[in-house]
């Protein structure tokens, strides 16, 4: 061990403290369950309504419905635009398995495109060539919390007449050019995953669209296929973000813009202040483009980073170590291959990154870092 994390022996430093928010916000959020608790309307109500409207207002968009999880955002959208089996999606081979998992749910077939080894995003140029008369949707991840390039992506599915679903999982509050992520695609789904940049205590999400057909194929899909109580149109679902979840994050929505520039400071002393030739830093225009869901670097040797970082009690993620198609759940695929993504999954590593990272803590990651 060098000096500098002897000195510093005693520094634990999570990778995301999740409590954080709770702690800072204690007592509205206290008051905000209380208040929900006490109406004794716990699903499909005020809360739910009035965060769908904040959320879309937030967004840029006219429509948002709240639904159980960022999966099921994914995969009913899919499921209301009658993607099903025999059909094709388009999505990044490097990614979050949640993106292949909804294609999968609707018994289409995920098609993975490669990915730009430096915005990890998926690499436009190759969407194309990836198009037959299958495919019914792209689904472009602003991996990481930033956006993919959309103009290039909308210019593709244009030509060819497909839909582009944006999966805004890692990007809320992220813009491209002055659009927020979840206004860019025919539609959007977000989670709020207690880990995401805008999480709940529990699991939830929504999805974000201008199409108001597709709005009230999902209201009715989430809630049993129903539109009028034990009258069923469709064979739907239940997949409803409740009440006490919305209403936490109705108090928590008013805090993202803030925690989201807080992780862009956090990731500018990042790129300024690691310098080390094993190290490659992620890529990022400098703008809001990006909301550092993840902060990820790639590393030459990876296994002596993390194991050096983990003994100065710096603790580090994979995202992600299994790439979709090497998992058992996709053994179809395991033959593929698809360098870039392999690559980047044997050498990726996300510091530790939050709204909550104190600046003495970042320093000492740099310094750990830079002394490798
Ligand atoms: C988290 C995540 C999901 C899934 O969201 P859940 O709410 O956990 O179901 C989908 N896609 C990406 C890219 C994610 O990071």
């Amino acid at each position: 061990m060098n000096n500098l994390s002897k000195k510093n022996g005693e520094m634990k430093i999570p990778f995301l403290d999740v409590g954080a928010t709770y702690n800072d916000l204690k007592q509205e959020i206290d008051e905000t369950v209380q208040r929900v608790l006490d109406s004794a309307w716990y699903i499909l109500g005020n809360e739910l309504e009035i965060f769908e409207r904040e959320f879309a207002e937030y967004c840029g968009v006219k429509y948002c419905i709240g639904v159980g999880s960022g999966l099921e955002a994914l995969s009913l959208v899919l499921r209301a635009w009658g993607v099903k089996a025999g059909d094709e999606v388009i999505v990044p081979a490097h990614t979050f398995i949640a993106t292949w998992l909804a294609v999968s749910h609707v018994g289409a077939t995920p098609i993975p495109v490669e990915v730009d080894e430096s915005s990890f995003n998926i690499n436009p140029k190759l969407i194309e060539q990836a198009i037959t008369k299958k495919t019914k949707a792209i689904i472009p991840v602003h991996l990481y919390g930033q956006s993919a390039s959309m103009l290039e992506i909308k210019k593709i599915a244009a030509a060819f007449g497909i839909n582009v679903l944006e999966d805004a999982a890692q990007s809320h509050g992220a813009k491209y050019g002055n659009k927020k992520t979840g206004s860019l695609g025919n539609a959007a789904a977000f989670s709020f995953y207690p880990g995401k940049n805008l999480g709940a205590f529990g699991d939830g999400g929504a999805i974000t669209t201008n199409d108001k057909r597709l709005g009230e194929t999902v209201r009715m899909l989430r809630n049993y296929g129903s539109k009028k109580k034990y009258i069923h149109g469709n064979i739907g679902y239940n997949s409803r973000l409740d009440e006490i979840q919305a209403a936490i994050l109705r108090v928590k929505l008013r805090h993202l813009d803030s925690w989201n520039s807080q992780r862009r400071k956090i990731a500018e002393y990042y790129i300024n202040n690691i310098k080390n030739e094993g190290i490659i830093l992620p890529f990022w225009s400098g703008t809001n483009d990006h909301v550092f869901h993840l902060f990820v670097i790639k590393c030459m040797n990876r296994h002596n980073v993390e194991q050096q970082l983990t003994k100065a009690g710096i603790q580090t993620i994979i995202h992600y170590p299994v790439p979709p198609h090497k998992q058992d759940a996709y053994t179809a695929y395991n033959k593929i291959r698809l360098s870039i993504t392999e690559h980047l999954s044997s050498q990726v590593l996300s510091l530790p990154m939050g709204p909550h990272l104190g600046i003495d803590a970042v320093k000492y990651i740099c310094s750990v870092i830079n002394s490798l």
